[in-house]
């Protein structure tokens, strides 16, 4: 007989799945409650029927739990101002702001809305979209001024009805956002996010994009500044459920505090440990359902340590799921809880007996006899069949919710399976060393910049397979019924054994993650990784030439050069994202360092992703002109030049930066500004010239037409062999007499696809009909490769 807490629980998610759509009548529920609980008492000599009068109690409570109550927006929300016009809201920052790329989603709860001079209390939260770079941490109370604004459906996506499921009726677009005050009830959270902040910073730091940002999404959840075309690579491949924090990463935490912390401390404060060090693990990144589930789970287990009993993992999963749907019942609608709900009844069912079926099944299917199983080949079977059970519980589930059956999932996850546990250690390594030995952290890096770039190789390959993802016919519900009843009960019939799960289920996963319990495999992997990084490091090598890369950031410049003597970066284009992932792709992995920044103006298109760089990198100096922008990215600039010992330099002419023996970048003219801050315009912009010797770029950033005739006035503009054709290419950008002053071989426009103002306009085209003409937006990265005679150029397409 199963357990009479199984059936209880089972009776309770059953009752909260079946809520919504029973609809039960509270005053008929509990007639039927009040009158099955004492019959049941009564009739204990017959245990299974007494439990069946129970089960029917628990699955109307659920049913009354999970019933759906009048939806609506609540009186007094602050929607009823969408659409009012210009006004201001002051309220507290109640998440951590998300990042995506150079924007920052930051949640507001409302404490009152000021009209004219009247504040008038109101409730409910605002989504306010503002610059990555704007104030606004957790706790702090912003004033935010701009307009509300009702939220729109978008590429299909229901994304009113997804705000509303997370209490938002409102958003704010672009407003003008300043902090007030903090609000010191938030104090945990802030304390929690700052040290979020500063792990991801330390991995930041010591690793490139996106391997940065994919061992961050692994660690503690923040997968902000994942390239949307890896984030979709992850999806096609059925290998998104790694980004989410879940039962796998979290069985692996406590693993790794168990394996160091028992012979330490002994077995039950080693639990002890081990608990409180999941607890925080979960909070840290951020309590996502299925973290808190697996939380849930983890903590039974370590429960059950410290009582001295066996640890029953199924029992515990269903536990687990009834709790969380105590507490908050629409958890059961979550896809991250289904997902990891069915992955992990899967890899229990693994690990309790059942196994012996499975794996008996196996073997007659491959080699014939089961020993071939147990032999040297078992970790990786048994990870094999690890693999195709999660693969399969979730399959359906994704295929109902998203639309696709990621077939390719099961070739991508047996690969990549193998490094996440690794993965996790080396980079909890990396950010806990950042953080007080960022030399220390700059070895380990390396290590783990090995198995990062396999999963992201891995992914982005098998993504890439034919058939990855087959799109699935929208299907009704009760097919996913079907399937998955079909599963519980294939599950259900295997079950002849005891549900004893012990760490088992646990400590095989690792196995699984550390892909071999062999000394050789180990070797192996060792050899293969220190292989890797010696090779790359002589790939790396600077080849005493100069580099001069016009790098694909959207519509904007950025142009990183390389020579035998230094580094320089000049501007930094509109998306942080995109920045550091070119750069990722250019610099070798372990070079944390760039000489220079250079901003040529101070517009958002050659600003933003500066600040990121400055951020991230060791920078000796900053040249800047007299521009002065107003946004916050600037804002965040004035701060953090200088913030670590950097040179700020004012550029003049004849300022001279050395980048080899006999090549330098000079600043050939620094227009002064208009003096008022906040106005800074295209002909601000300076004007540089690269020189190597017999090889020069000119580069004048966003210089307009009389910018340049004035520049031609004053002498300093001679003939070069390439010309970056100044604000994108847009009309009027080019004079013709600077155009037959430099007679350039070579023209790059670097400009984003299909941009909004439409550069490069036809006119410039026209005008450099005889020049080589190369586009960022055609051609992806530029290079240039000059040995100072002649040069080479390569392109990304
Ligand atoms: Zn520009």
């Amino acid at each position: 007989m199963m357990a009479p807490l199984a059936v209880l629980c089972y009776a309770w998610l059953a009752g909260i799945v079946a809520g919504p759509s029973l609809r039960p009548s509270p005053a008929g529920s509990l007639l039927v409650m009040a009158g099955a609980v004492p019959l049941a008492i009564l009739i204990r000599p017959r245990p299974r029927l007494s439990l069946a009068f129970v089960a029917l109690a628990v699955f109307l409570l659920a049913a009354l739990r999970n019933a759906p109550t009048v939806e609506g927006v609540p009186e007094n929300d602050v929607s009823k101002y969408n659409g009012a016009g210009l006004l201001a809201v002051v309220g507290v920052v109640e998440e951590s702001p998300a990042l995506r790329d150079a924007l920052a989603n930051v949640r507001v709860r409302v404490e009152s809305v000021e009209i004219g001079d009247r504040a008038v209390p109101v409730k409910g939260s605002v989504l306010v979209r503002a610059s990555r770079y704007s104030e606004g941490a957790i706790g702090d109370r912003v004033r935010v001024e701009g307009r509300l604004e009702e939220p729109q459906p978008f590429d299909g996506f229901d994304y009113p009805r997804y705000l509303a499921g997370r209490g938002i009726h409102s958003i704010m677009r672009f407003p003008s956002l300043a902090r007030v005050g903090h609000d010191d009830r938030y104090l945990a959270l802030t304390l929690i996010d700052d040290l979020r902040d500063r792990l991801a910073r330390s991995l930041s730091s010591a690793l490139p994009e996106p391997q940065a940002a994919l061992s961050t999404g692994l660690l503690v959840g923040l997968r902000a500044d994942l390239p949307p075309d890896l984030l979709d690579a992850f999806n096609r491949s059925g290998t998104s459920h790694l980004l989410a924090i879940s039962g796998y990463n979290t069985s692996l935490v406590v693993v790794y505090l168990l394996t160091f912390a028992t012979p330490l401390l002994g077995r039950r404060r080693g639990a002890v440990l081990a608990l409180v060090g999941v607890v925080f693990f979960c909070v840290l990144t951020g309590a996502a359902p299925s973290a808190v589930r697996a939380t849930i789970m983890a903590g039974l287990s370590m429960v059950a340590i410290l009582a001295g009993r066996q640890n029953h993992a199924g029992l515990g999963l269903l536990l687990a799921a009834a709790l969380m749907t105590v507490v908050q019942p629409q958890v059961i609608g979550d896809i991250g809880f289904q997902l990891s709900f069915a992955a992990t009844a899967a890899l229990i069912s693994f690990g309790t007996g059942r196994n012996e079926f499975l794996t008996a099944s196996v073997a007659r299917l491959g080699a014939g006899k089961a020993g071939w199983i147990g032999g040297p080949l078992q970790p990786l079977t048994q990870a094999t069949l690890v693999t195709v059970l999660a693969s399969m519980a979730t399959l359906p589930l994704v295929a109902y919710h998203f639309g696709t059956a990621p077939l390719a999932g099961l070739v991508a996850n047996l690969l990549v399976d193998v490094v996440v546990g690794p993965i996790l250690g080396l980079s909890a390594l990396v950010a806990v060393f950042g953080a007080v030995w960022p030399g220390l952290a700059s070895v380990v890096s390396g290590l783990d910049w090995v198995p990062l770039s396999y999963m992201i190789a891995v992914v982005r390959w098998s993504a890439a397979l034919p058939l990855a993802a087959v799109t699935v016919p929208p299907m009704p519900g009760w097919v996913l019924w079907l399937f998955l009843g079909a599963g519980g009960l294939v599950w259900w019939v295997s079950a002849d054994r005891s549900r004893l799960a012990h760490l088992r289920v646990a400590w095989f996963w690792v196995r699984a993650g550390a892909g071999s319990t062999h000394v050789s495999g180990r070797v192996v992997l060792g050899l293969v990784t220190g292989v890797v990084v010696v090779w790359t490091a002589v790939l790396a090598q600077p080849d005493g030439r100069l580099h001069v890369f016009f790098l694909d950031v959207g519509q904007g410049d950025a142009i990183f050069i390389r020579g035998p003597a230094g580094k320089v970066l000049i501007d930094g284009g509109p998306s942080p994202q995109r920045l550091l992932s070119q750069l990722g792709r250019t610099m070798p992995f372990w070079d944390r360092r760039i000489d220079y920044l250079v901003l040529t103006h101070a517009h958002a298109d050659h600003l933003t992703g500066l600040v990121e760089v400055l951020e991230r990198f060791e920078v000796r100096g900053v040249v800047e002109g007299s521009s002065k922008g107003n946004d916050a990215a600037y804002q965040k600039w004035e701060e953090l030049v200088g913030q670590n010992g950097q040179q700020r330099i004012a550029a003049e002419p004849g300022l001279r930066l050395r980048l080899g023996d006999q090549s330098d970048l000079t600043v050939i003219s620094a227009p002064s500004s208009s003096g008022t801050p906040g106005s800074a315009s295209n002909e601000e912009s300076l004007a540089l010239r690269l020189s190597a010797p017999a090889v020069s770029v000119l580069l004048l950033g966003d210089l307009e037409t009389d910018g340049q005739n004035y520049l031609l006035a004053s002498g300093a503009v001679a003939a070069s062999t390439i010309l970056k054709v100044p604000h994108h290419g847009s009309q009027n950008s080019l004079s013709q007499e600077l155009l037959r002053v430099t007679a350039p071989r070579l023209a790059v426009i670097s400009v984003g696809a299909d941009n909004r103002f439409g550069h490069p306009a036809p006119s410039t085209l026209e005008q450099l009909a005889k020049v080589q003409t190369l586009r960022t937006d055609q051609r992806g990265t530029i290079e240039l490769v000059t040995d100072g005679q002649v040069y080479w150029v390569r392109s990304e397409r």
